[in-house]
């Protein structure tokens, strides 16, 4: 009987213990991941972005310690999800209007003349698609 007591035991500890290691998902921006609960700029290891997954090993009531990258350390719980959070497209990029024109170089921040010139359609695109489409800063507009 006492054996059958001990095997329940063990199994609810590993069972626990497997339970606690779930992931975790980062659902504050920036979350501080320290070497320890103490609140302060020399601890923090390394600044956690939105949605990045953890390791949850243990959580109390105001901290978890995860597992991250291979090292072991302490984020707020506040800050934490056991579901993966949705990460929004940054809006700090300004957008601009690109002529879809073989001939065109130019991306535009408003309809400038030159972009009215345009005949082959106007598309709106983030600054970086521009660049990365071969696009530069129109002189009219920039
Ligand atoms: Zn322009």
């Amino acid at each position: 009987m006492k054996k059958y007591i001990l095997f329940i035991f063990l199994s609810l500890t590993i069972f626990g213990s497997i339970q606690a290691q779930q992931t975790v998902y980062v659902s504050g921006d920036n979350l501080n991941f320290r070497t320890d609960t103490v609140i302060s700029p020399q601890n923090v290891i390394t600044i956690l972005k939105k949605a990045t997954p953890l390791l949850l090993l243990s959580k109390s009531s105001d901290w978890a310690k995860v597992e991250y990258n291979g090292k072991t350390g302490y984020v707020s719980v506040k800050y934490i999800s056991s579901t993966k959070p949705v990460v929004t497209q940054k809006k700090n990029e300004s957008q601009v209007y690109i002529c879809l024109s073989k001939s065109s170089y130019a991306y535009h921040s408003y309809y400038c003349h030159g972009l009215k010139r345009c005949k082959s359609g106007v598309s709106k695109v983030s600054v970086s698609e521009a660049k990365r489409r071969g696009y530069k800063a129109c002189g009219n507009c920039y």
